[in-house]
């Protein structure tokens, strides 16, 4: 298969989910060979910051890069949906430091980017082919299994142990829809984790309408009324099935499918040099209870398997 890249450049703006900054991302067509690099706009130099593993500097809740000093944060989604849609190349702009976050999914850029198509480059993609299994773990049970398979087979499961959630998987491999099946599904967290943050008045209205909110204990009346107060939802409660209803869920292991939107973006650091493309994985992945930490310890593991540095 020959490299592709977008037909004309996209922009999004937003804010960042982790440091609250605005920003525009404006993502646009690449001569083939480049891969995926991003460039901060905001800096006088333009740094450029290639998508490769050996730039993952951070895994705290989102892949952070770094390059020669300079940073973008949560890159993922955006590099989930380039793969999903079959980018080869492709250079993001950014004038601030992190990634808009969007409705906290891939969606919007899935759709945008997904309704023209791609444009087909005269260089044959490579692909990234092992030749025998790689495993990383870490020790709390979580793994990332790569084998030797003709094409991308990821499967994903999550348990946190959760009522709510429960266990759930998913799975791609191209001839799901990402557009439809993968973009849509928004990152989440759990109730207790933003009790803190609802308590110090360091959430605001908005902030919450860009995850799936997990309530796993009962929530008081006195928690719930400050909650509707800072996120301005007067109707907000917890569903039957103990999400709160900021957001309706788009499919039941939403959560689970979200995760496999992290792994696809966070896998395409693996071999993403610049002039050496790559990012596109022939392999049987299985992942357990998988998070950003695991996932590019596993890029780099492809990486260091397939004799890059
Ligand atoms: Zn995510």
């Amino acid at each position: 298969m020959k490299q592709r890249t977008l037909k004309k450049s996209y922009s999004f703006s937003g804010k960042g989910l982790h440091t609250g900054k605005p920003v525009t991302m404006t993502v646009k067509p690449a001569p083939e060979n480049t891969g995926i690099i991003f460039i901060r706009t905001d800096i006088d130099q333009r740094p450029v910051i290639e998508a490769r593993a050996s730039n993952v500097s951070k895994t705290d809740r989102s892949t952070t890069l770094c390059q020669d000093g300079f940073a973008v944060y949560t890159v993922e989604h955006i590099l989930s949906a380039l793969t999903g849609l079959g980018v080869d190349n492709a250079i993001i702009e950014l004038d601030n430091i992190e990634v808009p976050i969007m409705d906290g999914s891939a969606r919007k850029y899935a759709i945008l980017m997904g309704k023209d198509g791609t444009v087909e480059q005269n260089a044959e993609r490579r692909y990234i082919n092992i030749d025998s299994p790689i495993e990383v773990k870490d020790p709390n049970g979580s793994y990332v299994r790569i084998e030797p398979a003709p094409r991308a087979d990821y499967d994903v499961t999550i348990d946190f142990g959760s009522e709510v959630i429960g266990i759930q998987s998913a799975h791609w491999d191209p001839d799901v829809d990402y557009i439809s099946q993968i973009a849509p599904c928004r990152t989440f967290c759990f109730f207790h984790e933003v009790e803190f943050l609802l308590a110090n008045n360091l959430i605001k209205g908005g902030d919450i309408h860009n995850a799936i909110v997990i309530v796993e204990h009962p929530i008081s009346e006195g928690q719930m009324g400050l909650a509707r107060e800072k996120f301005e939802m007067p109707m907000l409660s917890v569903t039957p099935q103990g999400y709160l209803n900021n957001i309706k869920l788009h499919f039941p292991n939403e959560c689970g499918r979200h995760k496999m939107l992290d792994l696809i973006g966070d896998l395409r650091l693996c071999g993403g040099f610049l002039n050496l493309c790559g990012g596109f994985l022939n392999a049987k992945v299985t992942a357990y209870k998988s998070g950003h930490t695991i996932n590019t310890a596993a890029a780099k593991a492809i990486e260091k398997a397939i004799g890059l540095k």
